[in-house]
């Protein structure tokens, strides 16, 4: 199948490069800087790399960056042919995203609003996958794996914001490639305003799960957590379940709210 390039960070051997596609990075809220350290980027001193052990402890960056190969976006992999859904929770195990201003942390809430997800897109025909089904650390690259290995999958990355101003608040999704936008518009639209919150906007971002995705990707921010009311909105059960089902309508807009049948033969 033809494919089309994506542009990819250019040398990653040297600090400097590494630096730069660090900081190609928007705001970081979701997670946190030390989060997004942990999962993505480990801490990196521009002096520090020259050395050969120096080198040796970039060697997991580079695997991650490198190994899962291709940032390629199929040609075909748009937005009318998915029947799969890959249910991509955030976090889990060690890390547990962001920390709530009250109540459990971000890998809870995004576990708990995934296995919410699943049922709805399935009784709309969709068959699901989820990337964890238990509080477990997944690397980002099993993530897109996942995604990458079901040729007609969607991929959706559920997330919790935070930011250090408290009053920062509001739900936003992200795509990497052109091809994503309207599912992150389609499943924003409907999730936005769904308990009081509003819409941040879709935005660009070289998120890795979005960046090494070859299906079309988003990844929702379904609320701050660090915002004393959102998160007292997102901690409430209720209100998670009003969230879900504006998530599966946004999910399955583009084919009118169905899966569409899938095209079978030999
Ligand atoms: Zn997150």
């Amino acid at each position: 199948m033809k494919t089309q390039k994506v542009p990819r960070p250019q040398s990653l051997l040297s600090a400097s490069a590494i630096m730069g596609f660090y900081r190609q990075f928007p705001k970081v809220l979701h997670g946190g800087l030390s989060s997004l350290n942990s999962l993505f980027v480990m801490p990196v001193r521009s002096t520090m790399i020259f050395s050969p052990s120096a080198l040796l402890r970039c060697l997991p960056l580079l695997a991650v960056l490198l190994l899962p190969g291709c940032a390629l976006f199929e040609e075909g992999a748009d937005l009318s042919n998915f029947h799969t859904v890959v249910l991509d929770p955030g976090h889990g195990g060690y890390d547990h995203g962001a920390h709530a201003f009250r109540g459990v942390d971000e890998k809870m809430l995004t576990l708990d609003v995934a296995k919410r997800v699943k049922p709805l897109l399935e009784v709309r025909g969709y068959r699901v996958i989820m990337t964890r089904t238990t509080d477990v650390f997944i690397p980002l690259g099993g993530r897109t794996s996942i995604s990458n290995s079901h040729p007609d999958a969607a991929f959706v990355s559920i997330h919790c914001n935070w930011a250090g101003r408290r009053s920062a608040n509001g739900v936003e999704a992200y795509y990497f490639n052109p091809h994503s936008a309207p599912l992150a518009r389609n499943i924003l639209g409907e999730v936005a305003s769904c308990y009081g919150s509003h819409s941040r906007g879709v935005k660009f971002a070289r998120y890795y799960v979005l960046h090494h995705n070859e299906r079309p990707a988003t990844l929702l921010e379904i609320g701050f957590i660090s915002n004393p009311q959102e998160d007292a909105s997102l901690q409430n059960p209720a209100v998670r379940q009003r969230i879900v089902e504006k998530i599966a309508q946004g999910i399955s807009k583009i084919h009118g709210g169905h899966a569409p049948v899938a095209v079978t033969g030999s």
